[in-house]
Parts: structure tokens; C-alpha cells; sequence
């Protein structure tokens, strides 16, 4: 029992340094990519691909922290009781700016009193891959839109927007790793984001239209 607990501890401590980690290692590729930007536009014609290719490259290790790491830890975090109004207004306020940046509009409407088993920093890295799918889909006045109520023994929580949608065969393949219709994209955000849901005995299901919408589903087993 003794020895479990240290090595309960000692995982601690390795998740939390991955984390922290991961917020370290963004600052200097941020700063990277504005002197790569810089010199792009002073290097002659010739040398113009070699800057956007450094540039596309270093977006995909930003993108792949922000999908994978930036929040989730390993699978040992302990589950406790989450306010689901309280995650997700959060969550609300975190995605706003981007969302305004891509000159659209997110609202939350959460029923009071949702619990739920989960772990909170995991529950954000979902639904924040979730939004950020969502604000990357839409364009110009685009909607997204988060719900939360109850639905007999569940939880469900609804990320829907007006965006680009899908076709059924994209439908098809949401989750797979690398899976991504995007020049800059990791395709690893649905993967992550299916892994943990399941963690939290949640499910997740996905409606699509191409050129109208899309809607995520999260259901999870409502906690008495
Ligand atoms: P990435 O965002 O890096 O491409 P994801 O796993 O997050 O990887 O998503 C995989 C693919 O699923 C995206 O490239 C996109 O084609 C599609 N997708 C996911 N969510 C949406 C959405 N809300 N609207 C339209 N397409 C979506
Ligand atoms: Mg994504």
C-alpha cells in the first residue's frame, strides 16, 4: 500500500511537470515564429518556402500542445464531483476572446445543479477542443452555442454551431488520430477529447451538415 501511494505521488508530480511544461515550451515558439515571420519578409523570393514551411512547422507543435497536453493529464488524476455550470463557464470565458477574433459569438445556457464524476482540468481539454472546432469552423457572425441539462440519469452537454459541417464520410472518420481536413491542423483533438469523455463513462455522438452545422453531444451518467 506504502509503496503504491509513492508511485500514486511520484505520477503526480511527472503529470504536473508535463503541464507546466507544455505552457513553458509555448512562450519560446511563439517568439520564434514572429522573428521567422520578420525575416520572411526581408529574405528574397527564392527563400520564401523554406520560412513558411519553418513557420506551418512550428504552428503544428503549438497545435499539437494545445491539443494534447495543455490540460489532460495521465489517466491516475482523481475523479471528483464537477459542477458542470461551473466547468463550462470557464470554459465560456476562455473561448470567448477567440471566438470574437474570428468575429463570432458564444453563448452558454446551463441548468443549475449538474453533477457529474470527472476531472476538471480534463473536462476543460474536451470541450476546448471541442469549441476550438467549432470557432474553426464557422465564419463571419457565426454562432456557437453550449447547452447543458439534464435528460433523465444524464448529463448532456451540446456544443452546436452555424458553421461549415461536414459530410458524412468526415463524420465518419471524428476521432481517428490524425484525422484533420486542415492545412494546419494535428488531428489529434477529437481523438483526445473521445479518449477522455469515455474515461468519465461519458459518450459523445455527432450530427453534421455540410455548409449548414455542426452539433456534439457529451453524455454523462448524472451523479445523485
Ligand atoms: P484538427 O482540428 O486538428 O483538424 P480534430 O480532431 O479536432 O483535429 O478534428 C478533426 C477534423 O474533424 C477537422 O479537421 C474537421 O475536418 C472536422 N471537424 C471537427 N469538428 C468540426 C466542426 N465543428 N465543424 C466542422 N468540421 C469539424
Ligand atoms: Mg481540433
Amino acid at each position: 500500500f506504502n509503496r503504491e501511494l509513492q508511485r500514486t505521488e511520484k505520477l503526480k508530480v511527472i503529470s504536473d511537470l508535463a503541464a507546466s511544461v507544455a505552457h513553458e515550451v509555448r512562450n519560446p515558439l511563439q517568439v520564434t515564429r514572429g522573428f521567422m515571420q520578420l525575416l520572411t519578409e526581408r529574405s528574397d523570393q527564392k527563400h520564401q518556402p523554406l520560412f513558411t514551411t519553418a513557420i506551418n512547422e512550428l504552428d503544428r507543435a503549438s497545435g499539437i500542445i494545445t491539443d494534447f497536453l495543455t490540460f489532460a493529464k495521465p489517466e491516475i488524476d482523481q475523479l471528483e464531483s464537477l459542477d458542470v455550470r461551473e466547468e463550462l463557464t470557464r470554459i465560456e470565458s476562455m473561448m470567448t476572446p477567440l471566438t470574437t477574433l474570428h468575429g463570432g459569438v458564444l453563448t452558454l445556457n446551463a441548468s443549475e445543479g449538474l453533477a457529474i464524476k470527472g476531472n476538471s482540468s480534463k473536462f476543460k481539454q474536451a470541450f476546448i477542443n471541442l469549441v476550438k472546432n467549432s470557432i474553426e469552423a464557422i465564419k463571419q457572425d457565426g454562432r456557437i452555442e453550449i447547452h447543458a441539462y439534464s435528460e433523465g440519469k444524464f448529463v448532456c452537454i451540446r456544443v452546436a454551431d452555424d458553421g461549415d459541417g461536414m459530410n458524412p464520410d468526415e463524420v465518419a472518420k471524428l476521432g481517428v488520430p490524425y484525422f484533420s481536413t486542415k492545412t494546419k491542423g494535428t488531428g489529434l483533438g477529437l481523438t483526445v477529447t473521445f479518449r477522455i469523455i469515455e474515461a468519465m463513462q461519458g459518450t459523445l455522438e455527432f450530427r453534421s451538415e455540410k455548409g449548414k452545422g455542426t452539433e456534439a453531444t457529451v453524455r454523462f451518467p448524472l451523479l445523485s
